[in-house]
């Protein structure tokens, strides 16, 4: 719905929901509460957003995503026009998820479930005010939102949402004639199993034949097999009780590629932590001597680049030490060979360089 559209149907701006269901016209984010603040006192609100939610609302304020691209302003980083559920809605052609027979699949859920009174106090440790609900909290429950204009809807109103094909899985076969013992082999083989099912697999996502959920998988998918990538090229066994590979935070924050969201330790311990558990990967991050760990992150929850360092391990199941050791020379003779473009061989298994002497 755009904002002409919301004035035809002679809506108000605390009617404006984004295509997720968060209120728009109380977003911290959005021009609208922060209309008629001093400088002075916009700046406290700005703070107080931090304390509470994580995050400070930014200077050049968002306009809603229920605008079109083209009405962005060119200074404003908001709304975010890669969004996958504007992008799904968009697609779908309705208002916001409500309408959406998949509501709320799991891209929505990740998003607008991820704030609501009991999370924010839990991580803050101390309840918080009413005020404090109603102006950082309440407007970021979208889901309630939403289910309360689903239940106003009728059912010819609900739409299928848009689909996308998964895109073709590119795994090389598995290279005959390796020349290594046998045992070296089935190392190798068990390091080709896990890259091709991870290629293969949902990774625990529902609904991805839709367009958010199939591009939520991708995305994933890279965060997922760029981690193995980071500790397989440039891991160590450095602890010879534990045979896990680590890796030091420069190192890792470093050479994320193009999968930023590896310095979200939310997302990293959460998420890629957990994907890899279900194939028998085991991951860890480990506190340096001295390091506390509230200094670990920054305020926004970003892996800081030092203090830390992570640690992989594969369990027995899928090769134990001798398939971590296989992922290892795998990875470090792409890199020696294809150095910026090692990552997309890795990411198809393509073992034919274990082939050349
Ligand atoms: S950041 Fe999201 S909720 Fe806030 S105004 Fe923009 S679209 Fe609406
Ligand atoms: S599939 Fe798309 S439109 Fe449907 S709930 Fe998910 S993000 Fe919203």
């Amino acid at each position: 719905m755009r904002l002409s559209a919301l004035a035809y149907w002679g809506l108000t701006v605390s009617s404006l929901v984004s295509k997720c269901g968060i209120d728009c016209g109380a977003c911290p984010w959005g021009p609208h509460p922060r209309k008629g603040m001093s400088a002075k006192d916009f700046e406290q609100y700005r703070q107080k957003a931090k304390r509470i939610l994580g995050y400070m609302p930014i200077k050049t304020p968002c306009l809603t995503c229920q605008i079109s691209d083209v009405e962005i302003p060119k200074e404003s980083k908001l709304p975010n026009k890669k969004c996958l559920i504007r992008r799904c809605v968009d697609k779908a052609g309705v208002a916001n998820c409500s309408y959406c027979t998949r509501f709320p699949c799991d891209t929505l859920k990740a998003t607008a479930a991820a704030w609501n009174r009991e999370n924010i106090e839990a991580r803050l440790g101390t309840p918080i005010t009413e005020e404090e609900y109603r102006s950082f909290v309440e407007p970021f429950e979208g889901i309630q939102r939403l289910n309360a204009i689903r239940a106003s809807l009728k059912p010819e109103e609900i739409v299928e949402p848009a689909k996308a094909p998964a895109p073709e899985t590119r795994i090389v076969g598995f290279p005959k004639n390796l020349p290594f013992s046998k045992k070296e082999i089935e190392s190798f083989e068990a390091v080709h199993t896990l890259l091709l099912n991870l290629a293969c697999s949902s990774l625990g996502l529902g609904d991805t034949d839709t367009f958010a959920q199939q591009h939520k998988l991708e995305s994933l998918r890279a965060h997922v097999l760029r981690f193995l990538w980071i500790l397989g090229n440039y891991g160590r066994f450095e602890d010879a009780k534990t045979s896990g590979l680590v890796v030091d935070a420069e190192t890792y924050i470093d050479n994320r590629g193009s999968e930023k969201t590896l310095a979200i330790w939310f997302f990293v311990e959460d998420t890629v932590f957990n994907v890899l558990s279900e194939f028998g990967v085991c991951c860890e991050l480990v506190a340096l001597k001295g390091a506390k760990t509230e200094d670990l992150t920054t305020g926004t929850g970003y892996l800081r680049k030092k203090g830390w360092v992570l640690r992989m391990w594969f369990e027995e199941k899928v090769g134990g030490t001798a398939a971590l050791k296989s992922l290892q020379t795998f990875a470090q003779r792409l890199a020696e060979k294809y150095g910026s473009k090692a990552f997309q061989r890795f990411r198809g298994a393509d073992m034919q360089i274990l082939l050349e002497k």
